[in-house]
């Protein structure tokens, strides 16, 4: 066991009861999918965010992660998460915005194949640092602008923008195989629609699933 590890076995035991009631009041406020549930009961949070905010990690809050990012509230994490499922299996997905790297973990649980795009590199290096002492092997981040998605990955059976987006990129439609879905906040700042695009034989069908809030998707690496 590593010595971060170590320093959060105290806190991680304690919070597996505030897990649980995190968990409950998600179901309550209309989380119905089991799989995603049980995957927030497992995930400690609080290691995705610092030291001095372990102690709010289990409140259904967004938090700051540095950079002027945050790491997603855990009610939003779900309804994205059971939305690009819905009963499907999932083998690659990319995600776009890797942040904490909380979302990346949460989907690596339900997927076989996880790729995930940050263009920040200090956000980037503390996720790989993050996942590598959870011991999740299935999951290849990468230093970019997640605009271009990954060509030399795709094509993915579900993409998820976890930065708002004007208009949702086009290689990242392109990226996607036919019966496959994105799920991204599209708008400006402050609120944003959640969109859900699954690509047809026919083409795209896109759907609004509901309001958010996110930062916005930008351009460019630093
Ligand atoms: N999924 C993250 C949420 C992070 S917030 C989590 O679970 O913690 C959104 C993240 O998207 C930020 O880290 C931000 O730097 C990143 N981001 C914004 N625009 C991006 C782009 N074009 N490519 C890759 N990452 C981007």
């Amino acid at each position: 066991m590593s010595a971060r590890q170590l320093r959060h076995l105290g806190i991680g035991m304690t919070s597996q009861r505030t897990r649980e009631r995190l968990v409950r009041r998600l179901h309550e406020s209309g989380v119905g999918n089991p799989q995603v549930l049980e995957v927030l009961r497992w995930l400690p949070r609080h290691l995705f965010v610092d030291e001095a905010l372990a102690s709010r990690a289990y409140e259904d809050t967004a938090l700051p992660i540095g950079q002027g990012q945050t790491i997603s509230q855990p009610w939003v994490v779900a309804r994205m998460t059971a939305a690009l499922l819905e009963g499907r299996c999932l083998r690659r997905v990319l995600e776009v915005g890797t942040g904490s790297g909380y979302q990346c973990a949460v989907l690596a649980r339900l997927a076989q194949q996880v790729y995930s795009v940050e263009r920040i590199r200090r956000l980037l290096e503390r996720a790989q640092t993050r996942l590598r002492e959870l011991e999740i092997p299935n999951v290849r981040l990468r230093h970019g602008d997640g605009s271009a998605g990954w060509p030399e990955r795709a094509p993915f059976d579900a993409i998820m923008l976890t930065a708002a987006a004007k208009s949702i990129p086009g290689p990242l439609c392109d990226q996607l195989a036919v019966g496959a879905r994105l799920i991204a906040p599209v708008g400006t700042a402050g609120s944003q629609d959640l969109v859900r695009i699954v690509r047809t034989t026919a083409g795209f069908a896109e759907t609004r699933v509901g309001r958010v809030s996110f930062v916005p998707l930008r351009a460019g690496v630093e």
